[in-house]
């Protein structure tokens, strides 16, 4: 299907609401019926139709319809927030006394249900440097039910190889989870390589804007009913019919925004090639990059978000290169207008910092869509600050 018609015209029935070119905002909490055999059907499969907005809303609606074909999936949820899909995804597929496989240093959010949250229910997880298939098959157990990945990693880029994973798995019986926030479904597909249930926040590149949170779950239509049914009306994390309206109107201008963000990325990353305060470049479509030829193979495209490494002896000298930039704002999240700058020092307490291992004097950058220039001129004038 033409990503055009997706993002302009799929699910939008503009008769039911006097041709508006944007679609209603369906504030309402609950829905009107006039047959008591209606409420039946509602109590029986609340996924048949609108009973209460906790379940399904129009509004949001048009947004599962579009994110479902665009990610080649059947069915879709949107969540109040990435993290709730992400609990929603792994609780489903869980029971007291499973196993599970997770790449290491997923998404922080992800790691504390992990860590902190599962073991509770006595669900233990251990974590595997995905770059390595093998680790993968030497990490499952009789009780593992669920592989949890994250490709690319949104600080150090690593990848998974998706069909590899997704045969073992397979093979094994074993739900693949992926959070694929990084790409987006323009540019990494994980349903066509075999990953049964895929996850982003909307957070970042779909609402673009920064002025709202949200999460996708997307696959088939059976995982996604057993969802509905279960973790989303209980724990009623859906969105809200306003949220899921911006994010309408931010998948309008993804395939703008990612383009222009990939050329001004390109741009950024020549500049920060040839300075001489940086060491290296991590960014998982640069040729430099150790897993480059996998990502060549599943992904279409990587674009504003990247990391360096800074020649620096003190941590100081990081903490003034962030604190002199101007335009850059110094920020979590990613994916919105504006240009964004993370130290990961900032963590350290006096004295963790080692200026031996590169991690520590690693700094996350977003590009926004500012322009290229402005944006340069931006980091030049920091690294001569510090
Ligand atoms: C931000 C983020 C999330 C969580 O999304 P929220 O909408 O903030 O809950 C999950 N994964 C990645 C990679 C993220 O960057």
């Amino acid at each position: 299907m033409d990503i055009s018609y997706i993002l302009n015209e799929l699910g939008e029935d503009r008769e039911n609401y006097f041709q508006a070119i944007a679609p209603p905002i369906m504030q309402t909490s609950n829905f009107r019926v006039e047959k008591v055999s209606e409420l039946k059907k509602l109590f029986d499969d609340e996924y048949s139709g609108y009973l209460y907005s906790r379940g399904l809303n129009p509004t949001v609606d048009i947004l599962r319809k579009k994110l479902a074909v665009l990610d080649g999936a059947e069915d879709c949820l949107v969540f109040n927030s990435g993290a709730a899909a992400i609990f929603a995804a792994i609780l489903a597929n869980l029971r007291s006394g499973d196993h599970v496989v997770s790449v290491e240093k997923p998404y922080t959010w992800a790691q504390r249900m992990f860590d902190v949250v599962l073991p509770r229910f006595g669900v233990t997880t251990t974590y595997v440097d995905g770059t390595d298939i093998g680790n993968f098959e030497r990490a499952v157990l009789p009780n593992t039910r669920v592989i949890y990945l994250e490709s690319p990693n949104s600080w150090d880029y690593k990848l998974q190889d998706l069909v590899a994973v997704a045969e073992l798995a397979r093979s094994e019986n074993i739900t693949t989870i992926i959070d694929n926030s990084y790409c987006t479904p323009l540019y990494q597909q994980p349903f066509a390589l075999g990953i049964d249930l895929v996850m982003q926040t909307a957070t970042k590149y779909i609402g673009g804007h920064s002025d709202t949170l949200g999460g996708i779950l997307t696959g088939s239509r059976a995982m996604i009913k057993r969802i509905f049914d279960s973790e989303y009306l209980n724990i009623g994390s859906g969105i809200q019919p306003f949220n899921a309206w911006l994010l309408i109107r931010g998948l309008r201008t993804l395939p703008a925004r990612l383009d222009r963000i990939t050329q001004t990325t390109r741009s950024v990353i020549a500049f920060l090639k040839g300075h001489p305060l940086v060491e290296s470049v991590l960014f998982p479509l640069d040729e430099t990059f150790p897993q480059y030829e996998l990502a060549k193979t599943q992904m279409r495209g990587a674009c504003g978000l990247l990391s360096f490494i800074m020649k620096a002896q003190k941590m100081e000298e990081i903490v003034r290169f962030c604190e002199s930039l101007r335009h850059i704002m110094m920020a979590v999240s990613w994916g919105g207008h504006e240009s964004l700058i993370l130290p990961r020092c900032a963590s350290f307490g006096p004295g963790d910092f080692d200026p031996a291992d590169p991690g520590h004097r690693m700094l996350r950058l977003y590009v926004g869509l500012e322009e290229a220039d402005y944006l340069i001129r931006d980091l030049a004038q920091a690294f001569d600050a510090t």
